[in-house]
């Protein structure tokens, strides 16, 4: 594995940066690809965001979260590129189209926290101890000078920790991570004005959409697996659209003695997305690989294509076997 050392000189020795990160962004994709567009800025470097998709409205009160690209954007010409930086991305099927702009660029800095990530770049940092890529983040800033670090960065980088540990409560969270929290703290940020912009600018549209979704709820006989579905219909009929879908699995996780909770829904190009959570010890990323997915032991996904009651009785069926052989029903 490359360390800060070797990333800070390729850093320091180029001029011109694309930052990239994954398909349906997240808040660490997001808050970890403006942290480090800011530190390129005050190394006084030229750097770009361009991602697959455009940004989720959920992450615009981010600062310059106008400034972010995506590919339809048409706006990145590869040969001003010396180096790409792929942040959250176990592979490269996961950065997605965006991948066809710089494959031919030769360096390319691939920062993750994905166990599963498959050293895809010339250079590779992975810490999979990280609750996040925003705590990588962090830790890379300060070993290269912590007089960096600034209000915009700090709310950035929190806003990549307590998207992806789900406001400090999963099992990736560690000291370290309260430590790195503190510490942004200090930084003008408000934690509260950060969670209510993340958690309370519900749209109608998207709790029409939870309450279609709770409606579907179903659990097995033992009570310890739950699942939803959210089908196009019900999309359409709430005026809902996909991006407002993010959350509505953590509701099914919330139930008493559920262990692992899964969502299955229709994407807009026939596909059949499933998510997996996991509060216990049942590795969802384990379970998702078997399904050509992958992401961490306590939250996965995977992309099927099929009929949606097949590919629910085929992943069901599937994780019924395993919860039995690991004893969960006893
Ligand atoms: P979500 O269910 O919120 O889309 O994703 C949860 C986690 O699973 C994320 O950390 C993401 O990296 C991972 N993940 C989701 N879908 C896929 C997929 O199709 N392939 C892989 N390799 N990882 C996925
Ligand atoms: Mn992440």
């Amino acid at each position: 594995m490359s360390n800060f050392d070797e990333i800070t000189k390729v850093l320091q020795e180029n001029n011109n940066f694309l930052i990239t990160s994954h398909i349906n962004l997240d808040g660490d994709g997001i808050g970890s690809e403006l942290a480090l567009y800011f530190i390129l800025k005050k190394l006084h470097k030229k750097a770009i965001i361009l991602n697959q998709n455009r940004l989720p409205k959920l992450y615009d009160f981010l600062p310059d979260s106008d400034k972010v690209h995506y590919l339809e954007d048409n706006c990145i010409n590869p040969k001003n590129i010396d180096v790409v930086i792929a942040l959250d991305c176990s592979n490269i099927k996961r950065i997605g189209k965006t991948y066809e702009i710089f494959k031919n660029i030769k360096t390319i800095i691939n920062i993750d926290h994905h166990k599963s990530n498959e050293n895809y770049g010339s250079l590779n940092y992975v810490d999979s101890s990280a609750s996040s890529v925003g705590e990588i983040i962090y830790e890379l800033i300060n070993f290269i000078d912590s007089d960096l670090l600034d209000d915009k960065i700090s709310t950035c980088l929190f806003t990549a920790i307590i998207t992806d540990t789900g406001s400090f409560r999963y099992s990736n969270v560690s000291s370290k991570t309260f430590e790195i929290a503190s510490h942004l703290t200090c930084h003008r940020i408000k934690p509260h004005l950060i969670a209510n912009n993340i958690y309370n600018r519900n749209t109608y549209s998207g709790l029409k959409l939870l309450g279609e979704a709770l409606l579907t709820l179903e659990i097995n006989e033992s009570g310890c697996v739950s699942w939803l579905t959210i089908t196009r219909k019900m999309l359409n009929d709430t005026n809902a659209n996909d991006e407002e879908i993010e959350g509505i699995i953590d509701i099914a996780t919330t139930l008493n003695n559920v262990e692992i909770s899964i969502l299955f829904r229709e994407t807009k190009d026939n596909k059949i997305k499933v998510s997996f959570r996991s509060k216990g010890n049942f590795d969802v990323n384990k379970f998702a690989g078997k399904f050509k997915g992958g992401g961490h032991p306590n939250a996965a996904g995977c992309l099927c294509s099929g009929k949606l009651d097949e590919i629910k009785e085929n992943v069901l069926s599937e994780l019924f076997g395993d919860i039995k052989y690991l004893g969960y029903e006893n």
